[in-house]
């Protein structure tokens, strides 16, 4: 496809590329009206910072939720950390509906543990209020012995909290993503690696 003939250009072949790739697809032709993309990346596909990534899918929901709610209140932290949590079941709704899954999208349980009793009642704190904002979401607390007992951790370890969580690999995933579109949509993707975009340029009458 020359650069002339795409509607959008996407700079990069990331995660963050492949989410606008996809929305624009998906969404232009659910009105009908698709729209030809070309992504251009200066690397190898998915050669960034993506492709380094560990696939770790854990916002920590109740240090997350603290820290929001002194600055945009209460009940917009609750939505915000809800909508960050709801990353896992798209992920995993996302890797099943790919016609070729290589993400290896794994359900994790999330253990953080706590060396000192002062750090253990300050997070079980953060957790207690997170429960009462976000009830759906279980966080499950260990004392000293409790903790101990079921993780099979040293004498140090003072408490712990566990939730869900999963993983992904996201050179994978991304990689996935790109395959699923390129094939669904052969005609409305092109993409062009080893390419450095070096300026952009606003067409004329532009804001
Ligand atoms: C070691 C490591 C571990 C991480 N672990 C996690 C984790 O466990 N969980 C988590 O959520 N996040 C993690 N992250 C962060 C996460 O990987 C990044 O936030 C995310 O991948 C960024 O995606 P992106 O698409 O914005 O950027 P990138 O993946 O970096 O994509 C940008 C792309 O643009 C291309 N590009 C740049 N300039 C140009 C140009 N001028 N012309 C053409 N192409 C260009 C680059 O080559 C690159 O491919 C980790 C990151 C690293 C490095």
């Amino acid at each position: 496809m020359p650069s002339d003939q795409a509607e959008v250009i996407i700079i990069g072949s990331g995660i963050a590329a492949a989410a606008a790739a996809y929305s624009i697809l998906v969404e232009t032709r659910r009105v009908n009206n698709l729209r030809r993309i070309l992504v251009i990346e200066s690397r190898e596909m998915c050669g960034g910072g993506t492709g380094r990534g560990n696939g770790v899918l854990n916002c920590s929901p109740h240090e997350m939720f603290y820290r929001l709610r002194s600055t945009i209140g209460l009940h917009r932290a609750a939505a915000l950390v809800r909508f960050q949590l709801a990353h896992i079941k798209v992920l995993r709704e996302l890797c099943q509906g790919m016609d070729q899954d290589n993400a290896e999208f794994r359900e994790r349980e999330m253990v953080e543990f706590y060396l000192t009793e002062r750090d253990r009642k300050i997070a079980f704190a953060k957790a207690h209020l997170f429960a009462q904002w976000v009830p759906e979401f279980k966080i499950a607390t260990f004392k000293r012995d409790e903790a101990r007992e079921r993780f099979n951790v040293s004498q140090v370890v003072q408490g712990a909290l566990s939730y869900d969580s999963a993983t992904i690999w996201p050179f994978g995933f991304v990689n996935s993503v790109w395959h699923h579109l390129l094939r669904t949509y052969k005609q409305f993707l092109h993409i062009m690696t080893h390419t450095n975009v070096v300026s952009i340029d606003s067409l004329k009458g532009d804001p």
